[in-house]
């Protein structure tokens, strides 16, 4: 009969959950491993369809030196299992006074002045950019930590930015590595994130799609004597005088002093753990806590090359970088005549992404993160998404062999469930707004024995898959030290 008690359970093979279980596994503990879905990867899970190999969406990772999915793939001894590539370019367009969409400079390591060039920014106003730029990236970490009670729009405020300047690092850049709006996203997440992108590249994908990283970290728990048990939705915690026991799942009671939850922090305490076990105070900041906005998108399969060479990029304009009053009138309906696309074409980091002469494209633009939306709310925003790449790619119309919208209720079926009103088709999870950043991010403890909360909402900095991963690293070294402590007390 299978071993129905462990030393760690983690609910969820999500970057955070995945890193985190591996990581136990390798240092000694016996691990469960549970996910609800058929393989792991969660919010970045991998595809194929057709001859296609895909993320589910646009997922690009950054930083590329000293990125920690690296990292934690070494610390498994598995970073031959893998193929990441980062290819150094990509294919960003800006729409110029003259209405072009001319590409990004596509040099490997950036010059300012071309970028300025791109993004028409005159010679006068070219001495307050590069001091902003400067200023960005050569901040201390000790500079940084005093920024977590002001937005990014109140310290980027302080400067003289040229209005291209300042849409090229709000639209392509803070608006995607956060998704939420520049006025609430807290200016130490902001800074130290982007320092790292501009300082050590971005652009890190996987052969495969990116999912592949959590499927090795999952691999790593078995291959080190742990048990992973997917299509197995945990539907409980269970606790008994205020520790954790274990857990309830569609296959079985399992049994632990130790469970580590990547299932979101709203879902395992408002539903998995249940309100009751938890004092008031503490379920009501719970339920306060804010998500970032969610990003749909549109898949197209096409039957011939559209976009050459580029693995990724943004499209954007001078006017759609987001602040809080855009998003509101966003959400409520009025969608922007213009908004910031992401895509990502597989076939052009990985040759077997996509049949010879065919490519699949993924592309994102923000969205609300209601999971309650049906396919006709969503539609005026796979349109948008159409209108958009129709306008600076003309030959994709006529190239689409069929398409695919994705929405915010496909993430939370993939990835949380939903607890509270309007959240949990969410892009990253808990946002890094100010209030939940930098020092004030919600504890990876909770106030439970033994109960842990991995992925982004909790332990980690950095943009999406990296921060579930630095999140799984540094819990992975918190349950190991409770876990010695456990044996050396009890
Ligand atoms: C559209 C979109 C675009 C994105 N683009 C980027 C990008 O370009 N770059 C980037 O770095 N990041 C990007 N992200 C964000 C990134 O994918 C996430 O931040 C990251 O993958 C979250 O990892 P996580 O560990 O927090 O957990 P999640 O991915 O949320 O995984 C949670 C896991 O827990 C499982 N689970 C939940 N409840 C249960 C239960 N009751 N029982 C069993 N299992 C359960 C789920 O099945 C899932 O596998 C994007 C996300 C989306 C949705």
């Amino acid at each position: 009969m299978a071993k129905q008690s462990y030393d760690a359970i983690v609910i969820g093979a999500g970057f955070g959950g995945a890193a985190c279980a591996g990581l136990l596994a390798k240092h000694g503990l016996s691990v469960l491993l549970l996910d609800k879905n058929a393989k792991a990867g969660g919010k970045a899970m991998a595809f194929s369809k057709k001859g296609f190999t895909y993320t589910a969406w646009m997922v690009c990772s950054a930083p590329t030196d000293g990125n920690v999915l690296e990292a934690v793939l070494k610390e498994l001894e598995m970073e031959d299992r893998v193929t990441l590539v980062a290819p150094g370019i990509q294919g960003s367009r800006f729409k110029n006074s003259k209405g072009e969409w001319p590409i990004s400079p596509q040099d490997k390591t950036p010059d300012p002045n071309k970028i300025f060039d791109w993004l028409e920014v005159p010679e006068a106003d070219r001495a307050d950019a590069l001091q902003v730029l400067a200023d960005l990236t050569m901040m201390s970490p000790d500079e940084i930590a005093k920024l977590d009670d002001i937005s990014f729009a109140e310290w980027l405020g302080r400067y003289k930015i040229n209005k291209n300047l300042y849409s090229f690092l709000i639209g392509p850049v803070s608006d995607g590595c956060f998704m939420v709006p520049v006025d609430a996203l807290a200016a130490s997440e902001a800074v130290g994130t982007i320092q790292q992108v501009f300082l050590r590249g971005g652009g890190v994908f996987a052969h495969g799609g990116i999912g592949r990283v959590a499927e090795t970290y999952a691999d790593a728990v078995k291959e080190n004597g742990g048990r992973v048990i997917m299509r197995c939705r945990v539907e409980k915690i269970t606790v008994e005088d205020g520790k954790v026991t274990g857990v309830i799942t569609s296959k079985g009671t399992f049994k632990a002093p130790i469970v580590v939850s990547n299932a979101g922090i709203q879902p395992t305490v408002l539903k998995l753990v249940g309100e009751q076990h938890f004092d008031q105070g503490y379920v009501n900041y719970v339920k306060g806590l804010l998500p970032s906005i969610a990003m749909v998108g549109v898949r197209y399969f096409t039957n011939k090359v559209v976009i050459k060479d580029v693995p990724y990029g943004t499209i954007f304009t001078p006017d759609t970088p987001m602040n809080m009053a855009k998003w509101m009138k966003a959400k409520t309906g009025a969608i922007p005549d213009e908004i910031t696309v992401w895509y990502e074409v597989p076939s052009n980091y990985d040759p077997n992404a996509a049949p010879p002469g065919k490519q699949v494209i993924v592309t994102g633009i923000w969205a609300p993160c209601d999971p309650k939306r049906t396919k006709k709310d969503h539609q005026p925003w796979w349109d948008k998404v159409d209108e958009m790449m129709f306008k600076v790619f003309p030959d994709l119309p006529n190239a689409i062999e069929w398409k695919e919208g994705y929405s915010s209720r496909d993430v939370s079926n993939l990835t949380r469930d939903q607890v509270l009103p309007g959240i949990g088709g969410e892009c990253i999870g808990l946002g890094q707004i100010v209030g939940q950043a930098g020092g004030r991010k919600p504890p990876t403890t909770a106030p439970i024995q033994g109960l842990f909360f991995v992925g982004c909402d909790a332990g980690g900095t950095g943009i999406g898959i990296q921060q579930a991963t630095d999140s799984g690293v540094k819990v992975a070294r918190m349950v190991e030290r409770y876990h010695a402590m456990r044996q050396a007390i009890i």
